[in-house]
């Protein structure tokens, strides 16, 4: 049997809680007698301190420069719980994403896995090493290092488990499963005890951020079992699978919060074919993920396009919007937002959720800027001071504590 386990920043964040690692590792090889691939983010906050230093130089800096700089993280927490199993008796070898084998596409800092080589992973199992990856990392074909984006921890992870074919992929952080929504904010959340790949997709990709939403997509199509779990507890956790192994199907099953939203208005633009296309390709190109899109009825040969992008990429966004300058009357940049969204595959089939939504905002008088829906979503955006009591109030109204 092999297990892929992950270990998040919090479960990772200082040499304590690495040895606290260690132990569970040891326990689990014990209890399971099985093969062990553990996949390690960097210590909770360095990510964020190290692009601070690289945003000390520039606003914009090279992204391959900071792919270099933001892999190293996790390269020094792999090689210390390599050490530190090494040190108990168990015999570790850390490797980075190169000696992982994990082939990139060369999108530096969101980087896409093309494949991954397992023979020097497989080899080493298969000597009784116990095989810690550096996540969140890889290489291009040029040898060029890249990064997968932030979270990305949890995509390497399920990577490794699809290509070597893992029994399971584990997640580990610092709850111990799903919750109807992020228990920071409502503590009557509830934990889930299994939870559809699609709606977890939805969650994920709406700001829950306890599963990267492309390491859910991964594992749907490789059809990895993958469950969320807690590295401070013993917790039974969430188990993530198909949607026809889940009997009860609720209605709504979640809320998420995403703050790191910001709206981009573009006032009076031209009104003529092509001009979207324009706009959103140039965003494209420059890997800005726009979500949701309102375009107004034009008026006069003017029409405005309002938009949403993540925070992190406005200063890229202004840049490449700049052209545009002179055939549009302004171009405005909200970061004083965020989005909430309800999640359920129940929605398919049951109407009344939207309007149950917008109504319990009304009540609480927050107003609603942009919605945006998919089958079984419903995603909204409101001021970011209202953003939590949204959260609560929509987990009130679907009655997801009971
Ligand atoms: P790690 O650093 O281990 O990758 P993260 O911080 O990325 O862990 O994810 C865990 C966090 O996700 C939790 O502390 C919690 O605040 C947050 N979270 C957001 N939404 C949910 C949810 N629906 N269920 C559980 N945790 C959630
Ligand atoms: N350390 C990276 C981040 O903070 C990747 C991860 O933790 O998954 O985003
Ligand atoms: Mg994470």
């Amino acid at each position: 049997m092999l297990i892929v386990q992950k270990y998040g920043g919090t479960s990772m964040g200082d040499c304590q809680r690495i040895q606290n690692v260690a132990e569970r590792i040891i326990q689990t090889k014990e209890q399971k007698n099985c093969a062990l691939v553990v996949v390690v983010s960097a210590m909770s906050g360095e990510t964020d301190r190290l692009l601070e230093y690289a945003h000390f130089f520039s606003t914009l800096p090279e992204s391959r420069e900071l792919d270099m700089a933001l892999s190293a993280g996790e390269r020094i927490t792999s090689a210390l719980l390599a050490i530190a199993l090494n040190a108990k008796g168990i015999k570790a070898i850390s490797l980075s994403g190169r000696g992982a084998g994990i082939i990139t596409e060369s999108t530096h800092t969101k980087a896409r896995i093309k494949y991954i080589q397992t023979q020097h992973i497989e080899e080493l199992i298969k000597k009784g090493y116990v095989v810690v990856v550096a996540g969140f990392q890889g290489v291009d074909e040029n040898g060029e290092v890249t990064t997968l984006g932030r979270g990305g921890s949890d995509l390497s992870a399920v990577a490794l488990a699809g290509a070597l074919k893992a029994d399971k992929c584990e997640i580990y952080s610092d709850v111990d499963g799903i919750y109807t929504t992020d228990p920071r904010i409502e503590s009557k959340a509830k934990k889930i005890e299994k939870i559809s790949y699609d709606e977890m997709l939805e969650l994920a990709s709406m700001g829950a951020k306890v599963l990267l939403n492309r390491s859910v997509e991964l594992a749907k199509k490789l059809n990895v079992k993958l469950v969320s779990k807690s590295s401070f507890s013993q917790n039974e956790g969430t188990l993530i699978t198909n949607e026809e192994d889940i009997m009860e199907k609720p209605i709504v099953s979640g809320v998420a919060l995403d703050k790191n939203q910001a709206r981009v208005s573009i006032a009076d633009v031209l009104d003529r074919p092509g001009i979207a296309a324009e706009i959103f390709g140039i965003l494209a190109q420059s890997n800005i993920n726009v979500d949701m899109i309102v375009q107004t009825i034009g008026r006069d040969g003017k029409t405005d396009i309002d938009f949403t992008i993540p925070q992190t990429e406005v200063e890229l966004a202004k840049k490449v919007l700049e052209r545009f300058k002179n055939d549009v009357e302004s171009i405005e940049y909200d970061c004083d937002i965020a989005k909430v969204s309800i999640v359920g595959v129940g929605m398919k089939s049951h109407t009344g959720v939207a309007s149950a939504a917008f109504n319990a905002l009304a009540k609480d008088n927050i107003n609603i800027m942009m919605i945006g829906t998919s089958e079984i979503k419903i995603s909204m955006i409101v001021n970011i001071k209202y953003a939590e009591l949204a959260v609560r109030t929509l987990h009130d109204v679907y009655h997801l504590d009971k």
